[in-house]
């Protein structure tokens, strides 16, 4: 049976459905090895994600900032993490103007 999975969230679909329930973009096609694939990235660029975070929440700016980037390298259309990484590095400069 043909898998397919979702090219934005990653969710796979053993049904014919045509658009994902999750995040509703269109369903491609996809052989066993790209959806491995895509669900590697999409953990280990969760956990950096939340790696920046924890980072953020204890002030540590630099540190979020370097594991965001790393998401964004993974993920550039990731807008979620662009604005994070935006926010911290606004925070950065309004510390270092005092
Ligand atoms: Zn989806």
């Amino acid at each position: 049976m043909a898998k397919r999975v979702c090219p934005r969230c990653g969710t796979e679909f053993a049904d014919s459905s045509r658009f994902c329930n999750q995040c509703g973009a269109k369903l491609v096609d996809a052989p066993e090895i790209s959806i491995k694939a895509t669900q590697r990235t999409i953990s280990s660029s969760m956990i950096n994600y939340r790696l920046g975070l924890v980072y953020y929440k204890k002030g540590k700016l630099d540190d979020a900032i370097a594991a965001w980037e790393k998401v964004l390298k993974m993920e550039p259309d990731n807008i979620e993490v662009r604005q994070s990484i935006e926010k911290a590095r606004r925070e950065k400069e309004e510390l270092t103007k005092e």
